[in-house]
């Protein structure tokens, strides 16, 4: 089967600009270990031409290792360091495996988020999948999603959410597009001329992550119309685990209004994991809030952005999945092997 190279490169090449100069290089290798696609990172210190090649040849001997787990099916992902590089490895489909290279200094956690939605995306392109190669922009909060560093040690990343679910919530005002990209993520669909629904609708849907050993289940709770009520709110609010606060970019009292939703979602469930999201990115034209708009607000309440259109699909699954990776941080317990 022949792989688009092209659309490998250019996911790459964005992954290179998003993580910054603390990455040497970036691998995609075969379930053998040998290196299909690479990138040279950006980092100074690294600028000979043998690089990859120098890379591989460390590689090399913890894929032999990682490449005998990932045959038997038990290999998700891992993380590795030497005394100069720091690794990340993930499964990228049943094809491939996706290589980080960092600097030994480099934090990994604000990595993996970028290197988990990238190997989906690897996974994808290996399918003849369509996917977008860029990946959406990311804040982590560095404090609390700190893995403890092990030298010289394989670690492998399990979670424990196989038992549960997870009720997840949407903030924001009427008419920023709350339902219809519930709709959207669990139907894949957008219905253009519907009346707002009275009352909760409750909706299932879990995200599944290659890789990964256990699967992220939302109980989507979509409060349709019924925001203005105070007392209605404060339920629906409560025991939250997951949230998602969703502001309209064609209409700023939407973007205005978010520190406030935020403010009563954190005063009603304190320990939610949020993330910020820009909806209606299709109407260009329209469009009064920036991008950079949006990550200052996203940097200030220290979450992760993205921005959406519910009515073309761009991004809506990658939220909530966005959203599942932060839950698994916190169900993410270390085992060495
Ligand atoms: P909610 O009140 O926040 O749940 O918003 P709705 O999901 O009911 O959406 C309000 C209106 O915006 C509806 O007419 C939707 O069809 C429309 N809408 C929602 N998302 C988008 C989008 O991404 N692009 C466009 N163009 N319209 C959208």
């Amino acid at each position: 089967m022949s792989v688009d190279r092209k659309k490998l490169e250019a996911l790459l090449d964005w992954y290179k600009q998003e993580i910054g100069e603390n990455l040497i290089a970036a691998l995609i290798v075969n379930r053998e270990g040998l290196v299909m696609t690479a990138l040279k990172g950006i980092s100074e210190s690294n600028v000979e031409e043998d690089v990859i090649g120098g890379v591989s040849a460390l590689v090399e001997p913890v894929l032999t290792r990682i490449t005998k787990e990932f045959s038997s099916g038990s290999f998700g992902t891992g993380t590795f360091d030497t005394e100069d590089q720091r690794f990340i490895f993930c499964e990228a489909g049943p094809e491939a495996i996706f290589v980080t290279v960092l600097n030994s200094i480099a934090m990994v956690d604000p990595v993996f988020p970028y290197a988990y939605l990238a190997a989906e995306k690897i996974a994808r392109i290996f399918d003849g999948r369509t996917v977008s190669p860029v990946i959406p922009k990311l804040f982590t909060d560095n404090k609390t999603q700190y893995i403890e560093r092990k030298v010289e040690k394989l670690q492998k990343i399990k979670i424990q959410s196989r038992e549960y679910a997870f009720k997840l919530i949407l903030g924001g005002e009427g008419g920023v597009g709350k339902t219809s990209m519930v709709h959207r993520f669990v139907e894949d669909s957008f219905l253009t001329d519907y009346k707002s629904t009275i009352g909760t609708s409750i909706m299932k849907k879990e995200c599944e992550f290659q890789g990964l050993e256990s699967k992220v289940r939302f109980v989507i709770w979509d409060l349709a119309g019924q925001a203005q009520f105070k007392r209605v709110r404060q339920t629906y609010l409560a025991n939250a685990e997951a949230g998602i606060l969703v502001y309209d970019v064609t209409r700023e009292e939407t973007f205005d209004s978010l520190e406030n939703w935020f403010k009563e979602i954190k005063s009603v469930s304190p320990a939610i994991s949020l993330i910020l999201v820009g909806n209606k990115i299709d109407l260009k034209e329209d469009r009064v809030v920036s991008t950079e708009q949006g990550e200052e607000l996203a940097q200030k309440l220290n979450l992760s952005y993205i921005e959406t259109s519910a009515k073309t699909g761009e991004n809506i699954n990658d939220a909530f999945k966005m959203l599942a990776l932060q839950i698994i941080k916190r169900f993410v317990f270390t085992e060495e092997v």
